[in-house]
């Protein structure tokens, strides 16, 4: 084909919050005037992307250059909560900022700024290049997040590093047992669907626990649907079968576990039935189970969703399923382990990284809150400015009604950084248009494949949006910090200076494929069984214990007309983004699914219009049938990416209160009564 320009090639990582982190080619036309990224082609060597994107972001440059891109600054124009905007220079934007940041900041305590952020760009430039900002600033920043950050906890706990296991071992061939637990593989998280589909016809057997039949069920040789959050009672049960009938890998627990007699005492007594009522599940399916966990000892390798640790004792319901892999001694061999995320592998190099990037060394620590809290801190007038990146809270955080209010308060003055207007723009005082994280140099640290991958950033053709560091670059230069040191990299600067700071074999594979992995499909970590805890053994909590002896108080309870409120993305969508590219499946936002047993069982027809309500809030919804849902359960698709819906978040129903270690949501610790209206 004859081409009249110069084609450019550039390594590129999909930045999205997904456990993909695709890695690809971007072949771009520097000299056009808009689509510059021509095509984004998925690498076929990277032993996870094999070659193949997700069906949400198959198509890049048509969000890359969708006319909906915010492509100047905007400033308020109606009442908050509106989206109403004007638009104005970015400079201009720039002067108002530092004039009210500039009140603000004397008038109150530097720390009466907040800035609220998580991984919706999660390159880690993208991330923490404005900490230099905020913490010269003495601001308070969030911490923590949405997602996986309990079960990281209570797994660090437990093994000293929440990451334990290789993740190419689904492909390993000593591998006889899969067990994929509360994890919607073929929808979140494809890649590592591929490889599970692969191990089934290379002979590994299949065993999937979830509340919702899944696309992976149907391959299943074993499928259990028990009710939402009861991951821990099912762990007591197969623990107390595999005690009592000498199952247990009794070396390995004495060598490699602390504290484990305790435990085992525990697990020993169960009430059978009430487990069964309260799961839902029949002893011959845990049977089954059981068999096939027993057969298939030092031959099965578990992978763990983000969904069992959604709950106020998510954490522990990780620690409990980790216990049946502890009790069989699927550690330390080929094709077994534990998978939940892999970036623990990541933190030796990426330390030195986030280090240098937010300049640690040369600013002060900050005062920090939670960011599921972001709505209730945001109600007391403490804080007088908000500043909104790589998040977009109206949308993904719970309580929403809490939220909004707190966002409507007129002495608070918000500035958003964002590519498109959506659910929390509308609450902004002024919007930032910022550049595409294609468009900016940038390194990523996956989360399911540990490693990291690089984005050479291409031209951005919108000469009003800057990437977070160049926004905060200027604003730092506007308020009389022109001379500080700490402005004057460019993000190319920060770029090749964290490269420089990688180790040389990760410099390398970095430079010339666009991506390192630390592993080999053969490789096992801790293969000589020593934990990085403080005496290199697995550590048993007294919490992890008192689990055992908790029942029904932590499960929670329902009446006929209440169900288990599930809230997971849908299929087409990432959290709250997509909006734009994926709108033909807009619809599903207004409905709310039951299985047919409960539609009539209740006496509600399907399409009818219903009123779902709890404690926090109540919308009306149209009904919807979804047969893989458990009777007794009810799901709303959460992440509404749009800017304006006429639909409710599912987010006014779930509850504020955080999981037990503060670190993450609670999102299906819900429940929701539906009636007619
Ligand atoms: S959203 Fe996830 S699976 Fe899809 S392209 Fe991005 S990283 Fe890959």
């Amino acid at each position: 084909m004859n081409r009249n320009f110069e084609l450019t090639k550039r390594y590129g990582t999909c930045s999205k919050d997904c456990y993909g982190s695709c890695v690809f080619i971007g072949e771009w036309n520097d000299q056009a005037p808009e689509q510059k990224l021509l095509t984004a082609k998925p690498l076929k060597e990277h032993p996870f992307t094999n070659g193949f994107f997700c069906p949400k972001l198959n198509n890049r440059e048509k969000l890359l250059y969708h006319p909906q891109r915010i492509k100047t600054a905007l400033i308020r124009s109606g009442p908050k909560g509106s989206n109403s905007f004007t638009s104005v220079s970015l400079e201009e934007a720039l002067n108002l900022i530092s004039t009210q940041l500039t009140t603000v900041k004397e008038k109150y305590k530097p720390s009466s700024i907040l800035a609220a952020y998580y991984a919706g760009n999660s390159g880690l430039i993208s991330m923490y290049s404005p900490f230099r900002f905020f913490r010269k600033l003495g601001a308070t920043i969030t911490s923590e997040g949405t997602c996986n950050e309990a079960g990281c906890f209570a797994l660090g706990r437990m093994f000293g590093n929440y990451s334990t296991t290789n993740p190419l071992q689904i492909s390993n061939s000593n591998n006889r047992l899969i067990v994929v637990w509360g994890s919607n593989l073929a929808d979140r998280n494809n890649h590592a669907h591929f490889l599970v589909k692969k191990a089934i016809k290379n002979g590994s057997k299949l065993i999937v626990v979830n509340p919702v039949r899944t696309n992976l069920a149907e391959s299943a040789d074993l499928f259990l649907q028990p009710y939402p959050g009861t991951d821990f009672l099912i762990a007591k049960y197969v623990l107390n079968k595999l005690v009592t009938s000498g199952e247990c890998d009794e070396n390995f627990i004495s060598q490699h576990v602390d504290k484990c007699i305790n435990l085992v005492e525990e697990v020993e007594n169960i009430d059978e039935d009430k487990i069964l009522h309260q799961t839902s599940l029949n002893r011959e399916t845990l049977h089954e189970f059981l068999k096939l966990l027993i057969n298939n000892k030092q031959r099965t390798l578990f992978i763990v969703g983000f969904g069992p640790q959604k709950y106020f004792y998510g954490g522990r319901n990780l620690n409990s399923i980790a216990l049946i892999q502890i009790f069989l001694g699927n550690f330390g061999h080929q094709g077994t382990g534990f998978l939940f995320s892999q970036s623990g592998f990541n933190r030796d190099f990426k330390g030195p990284l986030i280090e240098y990037i937010t300049k640690s060394s040369k600013t002060s620590q900050n005062r920090r809150i939670p960011l599921i809290n972001l709505g209730y801190s945001l109600r007391s007038n403490q804080y007088k400015m908000l500043f909104v990146y790589n998040v977009n809270p109206v949308s993904s955080l719970p309580n929403q009604n809490i939220l909004e209010k707190s966002l409507l308060r007129e002495d608070l003055f918000t500035v958003v950084l964002d590519m498109f207007l959506n659910e929390t723009t509308k609450f902004a005082d002024i919007v930032i248009p910022v550049k595409f994280d294609l468009e900016t140099d940038d390194l990523i640290t996956p989360y399911f494949i540990p490693g990291i991958s690089t984005n050479q950033g291409g031209p951005c053709p919108y000469s009003e949006c800057s990437s977070n560091y160049e926004f905060f670059q200027r604003l730092a230069k506007k308020i009389g910090w022109q001379d500080d040191s700490i402005f004057q990299e460019t993000q190319k600067d920060i770029f090749k200076k964290c490269c420089g700071l990688l180790p040389k074999f990760i410099q390398e594979p970095l430079k010339t494929k666009g991506y390192y992995i630390p592993f080999d499909v053969n490789d096992v970590p801790f293969n000589d069984l020593k934990f990085p805890t403080s005496n290199g053994k697995i550590q048993i909590h007294q919490t992890d214990i008192e689990i055992f002896n908790q029942n029904l108080d932590l499960v929670l309870k329902r009446k006929d007309d209440e169900f288990y409120l599930l809230s997971h993305s849908h299929k087409y969508f990432i959290h709250s983004q997509m909006g734009e590219i994926h709108g033909e499946f807009e619809n599903v936002f207004g409905k709310i699914f039951l299985n047919s047993y409960d539609i009539d069982s209740i006496g509600l027809k399907l399409h009818e219009n219903i009123l779902v309500s709890n404690k926090f809030g109540e919308a009306k919804y149209i009904l919807g049938e979804n047969s893989d849902l458990k009777p007794g359960t009810a799901l709303i698709y959460s992440g509404l990416p749009f800017t304006d819906s006429d639909y409710k978040n599912v987010n006014i129903f779930t509850p504020e209160t955080s999981e037990e270690s503060r670190r993450s949501g609670a999102y299906f610790s819900t429940i929701v009564k539906i009636t007619k209206i």
